[in-house]
């Protein structure tokens, strides 16, 4: 891990600090952050131009860029990354000695069409892994772990909620429910008036969690969870938006889809076999020397021709960039100092999201310490667990990360993925690793590891301090804030991107690359850059 801890070293702000092990393994152990990305240097001194700059070298920035050259021939393109690697948040580590492969940020994704695309092309086709769509996944409720219901029909047969509670579900989804209150609600607010207390306790508030590390009471249903909310709005209840939707769905049927890309086979989340960093890792390589790593952007003005003037710390020295367009894809509070000259209501507004800390902790035990109620043929199978906050266990959740894909772990092992902290439990960032790692430990004994089972081998411990940001009520609002006073204040051609403009989940920022790729594209077109 001190090998991993080096390969992360970076010029920029510590936006994720990667721990020592809370106890190392004796002899040598060989373990690397898995990135291949190589670059040329650039020339001391040099002055650069470029018809976009893409500040950031996240999933989002990259897919941008990737997105502007396959899509929309735009291919005089910078991507400036302030870290020594790309990825941004996604954190493939490795000990191929060992047989262990695991993620340290985000740990799958779900395939939707544009992610697919962006993987195949970026030559990654044959390495997508798939989970199996019919493995459990399962909420910790009353000292047990059930199985959440995975298609309709499971619905009136899982014992993780009441039969009134099932009732209750039912009749509110069609409508026989409050109406809504006129003014923009939690997500608690929201389920518990449409579904019920039963399905917010048991199943939405371990969700937002899983997706959000965040608190329900605060998080925005329509910021957050945006296709659910719509459904009311189209449809007056959420079976009568669905019943919309598809009948609008038979109106105008989807174009044909891409017989370029994998058909998974059925809900379930996908990664790359030697892990989510292959994607950044294959886009970078495709880019070349288009991106650069270890360029911390410092400072951004408007050139008094068309455009904007970059300014980075580079390991050559202070280098600047003439740009027709920008586009920052870093997280928000970044971008609020970085923008301040020139707009203080942007930058006041981006400095209102709120990005609680989450810790990574990934330890491994062997099958044997798992309890025998907890096996199906003699194997832990399912994607992971969930624990609402009222079952009085720390860890937010588990991804069972050597039964969801495969070659993460060597034969007789089982690799548990574990986040811990988010928005309701801050306090982790004065924690340290050992601390940390016994939390975890101590709660899986409460369900799935057996009480007398031999100590975990704790393979990463990463703590991020400002991990997810979170689309509270209001952020809508926040961002119109911040992209009109960009607008006001005649910033064309400057473009927010990132998680917290198109969503946290990977596939949103895909999309979201698209999307921004467009507008970048129509810009440039417009001013005939082109
Ligand atoms: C612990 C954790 C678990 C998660 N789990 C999942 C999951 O399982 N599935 C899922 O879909 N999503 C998950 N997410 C969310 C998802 O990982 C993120 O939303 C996504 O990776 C964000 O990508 P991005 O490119 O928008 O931002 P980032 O990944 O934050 O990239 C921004 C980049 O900007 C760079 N940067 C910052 N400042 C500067 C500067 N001054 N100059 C140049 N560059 C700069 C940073 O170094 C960084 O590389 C998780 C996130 C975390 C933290």
């Amino acid at each position: 891990m001190v090998a991993a801890a080096a390969t992360m070293a970076t010029a920029a702000p510590p936006l994720c600090a990667p721990r020592a092990l809370a106890r190392p393994r004796r002899g040598s152990v060989r373990c690397a952050v898995v990135s291949d990305a190589t670059e040329a240097p650039a020339a001391p001194g040099a002055r650069l131009s470029a018809d976009c700059v893409v500040v950031g070298g996240g999933i989002s920035g990259l897919c941008t860029a990737q997105a502007l050259a396959t899509r929309h021939g735009v291919s005089d393109v910078l991507v400036t990354e302030a870290r020594a690697r790309p990825g941004g948040n996604i954190t493939t580590v490795e000990r191929p000695d060992e047989g262990y492969l695991w993620e340290e940020g985000p740990n799958s994704f779900q395939p939707s069409d544009p992610v697919l695309t962006m993987a195949v092309d970026s030559g990654l086709k044959d390495d997508l892994v798939f989970g199996d769509p019919n493995a459990p996944r399962f909420v910790l409720w009353e000292g047990k772990l059930r199985p959440v219901p995975s298609k309709p029909a499971d619905l009136p047969f899982f014992d993780l909620m009441s039969i009134p509670g099932k009732l209750r579900a039912g009749l509110g989804a069609l409508g026989i429910r409050p109406p809504p209150p006129g003014r923009e609600e939690s997500v608690e607010e929201f389920v518990r008036r449409n579904l019920g207390a039963e399905v917010f306790e048991r199943l939405i508030e371990p969700f937002c969690s899983g997706v959000y590390a965040g608190d329900p009471s605060k998080l925005s249903m329509k910021a957050a969870f945006g296709k659910v909310w719509r459904l009311e709005e189209a449809g007056g209840s959420i079976i009568g938006g669905t019943i919309k939707t598809i009948q609008e769905r038979g109106k105008n049927p989807k174009p044909e889809r891409d017989p370029r890309l994998p058909k998974p086979k059925g809900q379930t989340v996908a990664s790359f076999r030697k892990g989510l960093a292959m994607l950044p890792n294959a886009i970078t390589s495709r880019l070349g020397s288009k991106v650069k790593l270890s360029w911390k952007l410092t400072s951004i003005t408007k050139s008094d021709s068309k455009g904007y003037v970059l300014v980075y710390e580079t390991p050559e020295g202070i280098v600047s960039v003439q740009a027709k367009s920008v586009i920052m894809t870093i997280p928000s509070y970044v971008a609020s100092d970085i923008l301040r000259p020139l707009s203080g209501d942007a930058a006041d507004a981006l400095s209102r999201f709120y990005y609680p800390p989450v810790a990574a902790v990934t330890v491994s035990y062997p099958m044997n310490a798992i309890r025998k109620e907890c096996l199906i043929d003699g194997e832990l199978q399912g994607f992971g667990q969930l624990h609402p906050r009222s079952q009085g266990v720390e860890t937010l959740g588990t991804i069972y990360s050597s039964s969801l894909f495969p070659n993460r772990a060597p034969a007789g092992r089982v690799l548990l993925l574990n986040y811990i902290g988010g928005a309701t439990n801050t306090g982790i960032v004065s924690k340290s690793e050992s601390e940390l790692v016994e939390a975890v430990d101590r709660d899986l004994r409460k369900m799935l590891i057996n009480p007398r089972a031999v100590d975990p081998l704790v393979l990463g411990v990463r703590v991020w301090p400002q991990a997810i940001p979170q689309f509270l009520v209001g952020h809508l609002d926040l961002l119109d804030a911040a992209k009109s006073a960009l607008n006001l204040g005649g910033y064309d051609g400057l473009f927010l991107g990132g998680n917290y403009v198109a969503g946290v989940a990977l596939g949103r920022c895909v999309e979201g690359a698209y999307e921004s790729a467009s507008q970048i594209s129509e810009f440039l077109t417009k001013y005939a850059y082109k």
